[in-house]
């Protein structure tokens, strides 16, 4: 059979993975499948370098994560990367930390690859809120604490975005703030304004599912300053469900 190198089936393929909050053994076992066979791996900074260990050694890396001047590569570039690299008729995993769809703008790069005609997959991982949860000993809902859970993004001003905070704030309800620690005294304003009890029980969750995990904990009126001691990644957890992590904390003990 000859092949046509400007049909659509000449291209590559895209498989866009998600790796998890950071413990590797956290990955789908179809994500490590991906990752060992790719032929190029485009990741990000959420990607952790023991994931990085179990990529295919023969495989090309391209690092699209926060240079070291903290400016992300922008979007229109990553795009480009996916696909230029298909292109040339390779197998590209495109890896990103936790899930691709929950604030990791896979969406946005699957639009492209449409529009280009290049085939893929989506390969959903651990995300964030889950994954953190877990390995701090707290549940996102629990019958006594909470019937609902919110993924929230904390880069409220960027997105432009205007959040329900009465809606967020009515209790009986789990709040995971994601990139939310630059914005967490807006975040605590705007909550107690909405009228969320300022003893709410609320967990930062630093590093979350690595050898490094911290949980800071403390109640809605601490959020800004408990925030100040910690850094980035972390996920902010508002609601009484937080409170179960002193008992329920198995990880990292
Ligand atoms: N797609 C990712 C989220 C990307 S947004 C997912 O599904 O998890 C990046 C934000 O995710 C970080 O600012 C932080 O709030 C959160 N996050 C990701 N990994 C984390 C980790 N290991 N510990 C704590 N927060 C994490």
């Amino acid at each position: 059979m000859t092949c046509n190198p400007t049909s659509i089936n000449s291209t590559g393929f895209v498989s866009l993975v998600g790796a998890g909050p950071g413990d590797p053994d956290l990955l789908t076992v179809k994500a490590l499948r991906l990752i060992q066979k790719a032929d190029v791996v485009v990741y990000d900074r959420l990607v952790s370098e023991e994931i990085m260990a179990l990529v295919n050694p023969a495989a090309q890396r391209i690092y699209v994560g926060k240079r070291l001047n903290h400016h992300c590569v922008p979007q229109d570039q990553i795009n480009q990367v996916l696909i230029d690299q298909a292109k040339q008729n390779k197998h590209v995993v495109r890896l990103k930390g936790g899930d691709p769809f929950i604030f990791g703008r896979g969406g946005e790069e699957l639009e492209k690859l449409a529009d280009e005609q290049i085939p893929f997959e989506v390969v959903p991982g651990i995300t964030a809120a889950s994954g953190c949860t877990a390995y701090a000993g707290i549940p996102l809902t629990h019958r006594d604490h909470a019937q609902s859970v919110h993924f929230i993004t904390g880069h409220l001003k960027k997105e432009g975005m205007d959040i329900d905070w009465a809606s967020l704030a009515k209790g009986n309800t789990t709040l995971v703030f994601y990139m939310g620690l630059k914005e967490s005294a807006n975040i605590q304003h705007k909550l107690t304004e909405a009228g969320l009890s300022e003893h709410t029980s609320i967990a930062i969750i630093e590093r979350g599912t690595t050898a490094q995990q911290r949980v800071l904990t403390g109640q809605l009126s601490d959020l800004s300053n408990i925030a100040e001691q910690a850094i980035s990644p972390s996920l902010i957890v508002v609601g009484s469900v937080t409170s179960l992590h002193s008992q329920l904390n198995w990880f990292n003990r």
